[in-house]
């Protein structure tokens, strides 16, 4: 569904102290390497385990580096894991993998997902699925049922809008299935959440409980809270939920990798990772466990915390990155939280949210400028996204872009005068093209048909020169990245509606939504010299489909592409059928 940023699950708290003995050598060097340009060498997954590795007989297709698309017939993987070169024939000591006429491509980047939430999904009640509220009832009863001994019940994906309610839903809708201990359910873009009555209790909210800065509990005409809580004031029952410990915390990596490298993602820009977060991805990286390029955007606090310690542009043969920090100002367009500068069309009363005051978002995108990080910024609004262009523009004033390639996550709902801007201040537009889809409807009752032209406007940004780099938003949106390829081309849901595509005129080509998932996610990533092609010196980072994506059989759909192999760095991390 629409945009945005899934709150992350709450982690450990880990002190500074804490964190900086497991990341030092004392505690924590058992179980972590050493950073890099320390004396000790992470171990890597890359290679071939021997020697070099021919893959053969496939219909290859890549972008070159000036992002034009090339064809070839197979790939020749150096020991160390990287392209030795295209259209190469097996020499002496060769091994050789027959493709059997498949398609080959590069691994999807998601240039933006959420990879613990996304974790975190296959230990919570899934609501993404329910088409009404009596749905969702029912699937909390049967959780609530299978899990007795849970303390809390959490959950995920619900959507008002889908379940044709026309109000958001309340503590006593929860309250009718569970109302012994409590419960928390998220909507589907993680920026509004539900609790019945007991977690309302246990979070000691009231009618005298004012809403939070950039935040808004839901009241009835009483003015006593229903149960729903927008962007900010979320914390007030979130912050109640018991904390995962760190094996939690791995466990989330560790699941999201192997789901996400079965749909074809090879690497992920995920947009919030805290400091245990981090430490996870240090440990798997390091020990070669990581199957799944991460390039971590700091939360703010993880920043504050540990940003001057953690920087690093490739750890364990590129596996890890962390050069960018991730802020908000505003909240989503389902929720009515994005800040626009005019009343939303179906709300006139109602203007959205800000999640920060714009000074402090100046502060702290010069304070991330001078730590030599890229900032990110989530902006769905129009609102949002002016007081994402007015920081850019003040602090690059002020010490320059330092060529971090800074990014605006979503850019959903811009202004047509600033559209400009991006090229201007030579900002990367961080979209997810299935929003358009999954929004069409929402997202034009609540802006109108008039700033919707500065809506999800790809063919905009792309003839002025801005380079998109295209994400899912996982677990917000579907994260099949040939799901966004689809709506990118298409305009059009799963099922080719609407008929000719939504603003067709802002679709992508079928190779620009190819790059936009690789060559330039990976430019948005500072990662362009290592990934996002196949070319001789990159890494062998390729996906084996089971159709031609630029031939589409009759009747078949972009988004039906299916993954039969996945490789990361020469090696071979995923078996999903015979070729
Ligand atoms: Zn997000």
């Amino acid at each position: 569904m629409c945009e945005a940023c899934a709150t992350p699950p709450p982690s450990p708290n880990l002190t500074r102290a804490q964190l900086l003995r497991l990341l030092g050598v004392g505690v924590g060097a058992a179980v972590l390497p050493a950073l890099p340009g320390g004396a000790a060498q992470a171990a890597t997954s890359h290679g071939t385990g021997r020697g070099p590795v021919l893959v053969e007989n496939v219909r290859g297709y890549t972008l070159t580096r000036k992002g034009r698309l090339r064809e070839f017939s197979s790939i020749l993987i150096a020991p160390d894991g990287k392209v030795a070169g295209l259209d190469a024939h097996a020499g002496r000591g060769v091994r050789r993998v027959n493709g059997k006429g498949r398609v080959l491509l590069p691994g999807m980047h998601d240039a933006h997902g959420h990879l613990w939430s996304y974790g975190a999904l296959a230990s919570e009640l899934d609501l993404s699925g329910t088409r009404s509220l009596a749905e969702a009832q029912q699937a909390l009863a049967a959780y609530a049922a299978a899990h007795p001994d849970l303390t809390w019940i959490t959950g995920r994906g619900w959507n008002q809008v889908i379940w044709g309610l026309g109000r958001f839903p309340t503590a006593a809708d929860l309250d009718v299935v569970v109302s012994d201990r409590p419960v928390w359910l998220t909507r589907v873009d993680g920026h509004a959440g539900v609790a019945n009555t007991a977690a309302l209790t246990v979070a000691g909210v009231t009618r005298d409980t004012q809403d939070p800065a950039g935040g808004q509990i839901i009241r009835d005409a009483d003015g006593n809270p229903t149960g729903t809580f927008i962007d900010n004031a979320m914390g007030l029952v979130s912050s109640e939920l018991p904390a995962p410990t760190i094996e939690d915390v791995r466990q989330r990596a560790l699941t999201a990798q192997q789901k996400l490298n079965a749909v074809g993602i090879t690497s992920i820009s995920d947009a919030g990772t805290d400091a245990a977060g981090y430490l996870i991805l240090r440990e798997l990286a390091g020990a070669g466990t990581l199957t799944m390029r991460v390039n971590a955007f700091l939360s703010w606090d993880a920043f504050t915390e540990v940003g001057a310690d953690v920087r690093t542009d490739s750890f364990a043969a590129d596996m890890l990155r962390v050069r960018t920090v991730k802020l908000y100002v505003d909240g989503a367009l389902g929720s009515r939280g994005a800040a626009l500068l005019q009343p939303y069309s179906d709300d006139p009363a109602n203007t959205g949210l800000l999640r920060i005051e714009p000074e402090e978002l100046d502060r702290r995108v010069l304070a991330i400028l001078r730590q030599g990080y890229q900032v990110a910024v989530h902006a769905i609004g129009d609102r949002g996204n002016r007081l994402v262009l007015d920081a850019y523009e003040k602090a690059f004033r002020r010490v320059g872009d330092r060529g971090l390639r800074h990014r605006i996550e979503h850019a959903q709902v811009v202004a047509l005068d600033d559209i400009p801007r991006f090229k201007k201040l030579d900002l990367i537009a961080s979209m997810q093209p299935v929003h358009a889809t999954d929004d069409m409807n929402m997202a034009e009752d609540r802006v109108g048909p008039e700033r919707i032209k500065g809506a999800y406007a790809w063919r905009k940004l792309l003839d002025q020169g801005t380079v998109i780099a295209s994400g899912s938003d996982l677990p917000v949106s579907s994260a099949l990245p040939f799901e966004g390829m689809h709506a990118a081309v298409t305009r059009t849901d799963r099922e080719g509606r609407p008929a000719g595509g939504w603003y067709s005129e802002e679709a992508m080509t079928p190779v620009e939504a190819l790059r936009s998932f690789t060559l330039d996610a990976a430019y948005a990533a500072h990662q362009e010299r290592v990934i996002g092609t196949l070319e001789p010196g990159k890494w062998a980072d390729f996906v084996i489909t089971d159709m031609d994506p630029f031939h589409l059989p009759a009747g078949r759909a972009m988004w039906q592409t299916g993954i039969l192999r996945t490789w990361v760095g020469g090696r071979q991390v995923g078996d999903y059928g015979d070729l």
